[in-house]
């Protein structure tokens, strides 16, 4: 529970109470949607893999071929075979 402890006047004296913070005034839908409007999540970027042709994600490794690059194979079966 958060807020400043406040001082509210009773009968019987100061009493020391909880005031947490409360919203003025009701949010609409509209303002509530107009602030939502920028939650979208960006669409992923997708790359042409140089070697197979495959869609893959950028500076990583493609999970069709293993190729990095047109010449780095990382995960590869050519890998071992080109040591
Ligand atoms: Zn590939």
């Amino acid at each position: 529970m958060g807020g400043l402890p406040s001082f509210a006047p009773m009968r019987g004296g100061p009493v020391l109470e909880i005031v947490m913070a409360v919203p003025k005034k009701k949010v609409s839908k509209s303002r509530r949607n107009m602030r939502r409007a920028h939650h979208a999540l960006p669409s992923m970027a997708y790359v042409e893999c140089k070697n197979c042709g495959e869609l893959k994600r950028p500076h990583s490794v493609c999970s069709h071929c293993g190729y990095y690059r047109e010449d780095m194979p990382v995960l590869a079966d050519s890998a071992s075979a080109e040591k």
